[in-house]
């Protein structure tokens, strides 16, 4: 099992200098299994990826924030941007992990301050994002995570707003991907790092 995930994660381009110990673990060899699917959720035909198993689970929490911000330790990163709300689970812990801040895009009439909006569409519906005007400086370095990319037009969205404010997306990282739906086509001018894919 331990081969065999390394042989995995080495194909993905991960280091694994730090790793072996987690590896080594009972319990968190395989992050699968801390994914509960959940049919029809929230309407019928959806598939749903339940994270609350792994988010309840210290080790698998843990070995999912390092997988995630591995790649990017290093790299020239000014900040986190996730959106609400499940990116800002996953985002605040990768800004913490990487010492960048994290910048919250939300959905309308959330934030305070004056802001810059972006309509998307998802899965399961459309809706409209927002993000402060004065959250990231000309030229910054964005790391864009999330849960899940699915279709990718909520990860697109965010990339215009980010890209609205001069900001780079520099990189999007996601716990999850969901290739048949070829979400990463629609982000296909970015570097994605996704640590399961099904
Ligand atoms: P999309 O814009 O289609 O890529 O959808 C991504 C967003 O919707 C993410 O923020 C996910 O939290 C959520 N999402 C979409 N599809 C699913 C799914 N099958 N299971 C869990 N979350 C999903």
């Amino acid at each position: 099992m331990l081969c065999a995930k390394r042989a995995q994660l080495h194909a993905e381009g991960l280091s694994l200098s730090c790793q072996d110990e987690w590896f080594a673990r009972p319990g968190i060899t395989d992050l699968r299994k801390l994914i509960r699917d959940v049919p029809d959720f929230p309407q019928p035909g959806i598939l749903f990826k339940d994270i609350t198993p792994l988010l309840a689970e210290p080790a698998g929490l843990a070995l999912s924030i390092e997988l995630m911000a591995q790649p990017f330790r290093g790299r020239d990163i000014d900040a986190v941007v996730g959106a609400e709300s499940r990116g800002f689970i996953f985002g605040t812990a990768l800004a913490n992990a990487l010492s960048v801040g994290f910048i919250p895009i939300r959905k309308p009439g959330k934030l305070p301050w004056r802001t810059r909006k972006q309509e998307y569409s998802l899965e399961y519906g459309t809706d409209k994002f927002e993000v402060h005007e004065d959250a990231l400086l000309a030229g910054q370095n964005v790391l864009l995570v999330d849960d899940v990319l699915a279709t990718g037009g909520t990860l697109e969205a965010c990339c215009r707003l980010i890209r609205g404010l001069g900001a780079n997306v520099y990189a999007i990282s996601v716990l999850i991907e969901l290739s048949a739906l070829a979400g990463r086509e629609k982000v296909r001018e970015y570097q994605v790092h996704s640590v399961l894919r099904y």
